[in-house]
């Protein structure tokens, strides 16, 4: 087995010894590989090795890989994990099936206008900025109380959850508490949001806490540097 598809076998071991630790079945949780380390082909690699759901961070590399001839016959959800600029909304919900970083009213509005005008509904995740980090992009959770429940007036994105960024400081401790306050708010949010808005999905966990994410409720995880380890890489671009 070459190295991408043992790295692969690991981590969705992993994701489901963490599943089963927390008394979840690990079909609950989903695997996100982040491709955006590597080019095209060694993402290939991934998503022949079994990896559905592959997630870039930037608009560009996730429109040059979906568009790559290394991806023509293989059946990939593309997910855009990272900070969207208003103006690259078009072409990015064209390819992505899940856009995990909303993290403002008017990208979600810019979301949903370029849905509707391409006739396609877009999934969509909330960005919340759990760790107070000024650096970081996302919702505070006091703006999205007032937010979600005027979620009805963008009729063409499905908004299925929340997404956020563990503390870069990469204590332990601290991402526990963030994912923790992720779930619990998506707790309180669930009664405030218009009926069909049921906030099921929690996209929280990358390879340095994604068992923390699991035990703490993650559905998504969203996993790069643990996939490419000890991967003889091509040179990028
Ligand atoms: C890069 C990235 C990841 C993956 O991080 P790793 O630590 O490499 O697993 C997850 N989420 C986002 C938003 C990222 O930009």
């Amino acid at each position: 087995m070459d190295q991408v598809a043992k790295n692969l076998a690991e981590v969705l071991e992993r994701i489901a010894d963490a599943a089963s630790a927390a008394g979840r079945d690990p079909s609950e949780v989903t695997l996100v590989g982040v491709t955006k380390y590597v080019g095209a082909a060694p993402a290939a690699e991934l998503a022949k090795a079994g990896c559905r759901y592959l997630g870039e961070n930037r608009p560009q590399q996730l429109w040059d890989k979906a568009d790559d001839p290394a991806f023509a016959s293989l059946d990939v959800d593309w997910h855009m994990i990272g900070h969207l600029q208003r103006n690259k909304v078009p072409r990015t919900v064209a390819l992505s099936s899940l856009i995990h970083s909303v993290d403002s009213e008017r990208l979600l509005a810019a979301i949903d206008k370029a849905a509707a005008e391409l006739g396609k509904r877009q999934p969509v995740l909330l960005e919340v900025n759990c760790s107070g980090d000024s650096s970081k992009h996302g919702f505070t959770a006091d703006a999205l109380k007032e937010f979600v429940p005027k979620l009805d007036e963008f009729p063409t994105v499905d908004v299925l959850g929340l997404m956020t960024i563990a503390s870069g400081d990469r204590q332990l401790s601290t991402a526990a508490d963030n994912f923790r306050e992720l779930r619990t708010l998506r707790d309180e949010l669930q009664q405030v949001a218009p009926q069909g808005v049921e906030l099921w999905e929690l996209s929280m966990g990358m390879s340095g806490d994604f068992e923390i994410a699991i035990a703490e409720g993650a559905t998504l995880v969203r996993v790069g540097s643990a996939l490419w380890q000890g991967v003889d890489l091509p040179p990028m671009g």
